[in-house]
């Protein structure tokens, strides 16, 4: 493992979290609650205080550690599912490789449907995630390495936020809205989407 890989991640996650948190509210006062800056900032938070015990153990442990303080710290939806996300990740084992990154990245979104019973199209954090594990699952069948990938899969991540305006929430509290949801980014989608370039910044670096 690259050194100080978890140390790494955990910043850039950290500092965008932190840099977005106004952006992240302001999208939920339009479809939700107008919580979700103030979710994730405390959720990061925590974790940031955590930061040498995670630091010094393997990713895969410092995934699920990082995760249950999320499902712990963050009353909204969005910490139970970014909880789940990173605990199931890390349920499936330290990644040797593309294919094994993409593999455990599947397990955590897998674990996010069940949680939220939900799915693609609903207008969440999932229509960011999903589209960027299929790039990151091709990426991985045609043995690209993951720096390259990278450029590949925060165009995607975008691609797939910016796609989320259009659709109507059926999940979450957006859905409460209905039609009124059109028009506006789905708020979980844009975290997802700070997260994963956040992550593509530092195996970017490594590359
Ligand atoms: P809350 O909705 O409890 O106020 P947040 O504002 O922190 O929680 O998070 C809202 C985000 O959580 C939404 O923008 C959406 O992306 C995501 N979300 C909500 N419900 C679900 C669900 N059932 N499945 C997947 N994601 C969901
Ligand atoms: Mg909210």
């Amino acid at each position: 493992m690259a050194p100080d890989l978890v140390g790494r991640l955990l910043d850039a996650a950290v500092a965008t979290i932190r840099e977005h948190a106004a952006q992240l509210t302001a999208l939920d006062q339009a479809i939700g609650d107008g919580d979700h800056g103030i979710n994730m900032r405390r959720g990061f938070d925590a974790i940031a205080e955590t930061r040498a015990q995670l630091a010094a153990m393997p990713l895969d442990q410092a995934l699920q550690k990082a995760g249950m303080t999320l499902v712990m710290k963050v009353g909204g939806a969005s910490g139970p599912l970014y909880g789940s996300l990173l605990m199931a990740m890390g349920k499936a084992g330290a990644p040797q490789d593309v294919a094994g990154v993409a593999a455990a990245f599947e397990a955590g979104i897998e674990a996010v449907k069940k949680r939220g019973r939900s799915d693609v199209g609903a207008k969440t954090m999932l229509d960011v995630l999903v589209p960027t594990l299929g790039a990151l699952q091709a990426g991985a069948a045609d043995g690209v390495a993951i720096g390259e990938l990278s450029t590949k899969l925060r165009a995607v991540a975008e691609e797939a936020l910016a796609a989320t305006a259009p659709m109507r929430a059926t999940k979450g509290r957006a859905s409460f809205l209905g039609e009124r949801s059109i028009g506006h980014l789905d708020p979980g989608a844009r975290s997802s989407a700070l997260l994963i370039e956040a992550v593509c910044g530092v195996l970017e670096g490594d590359a």
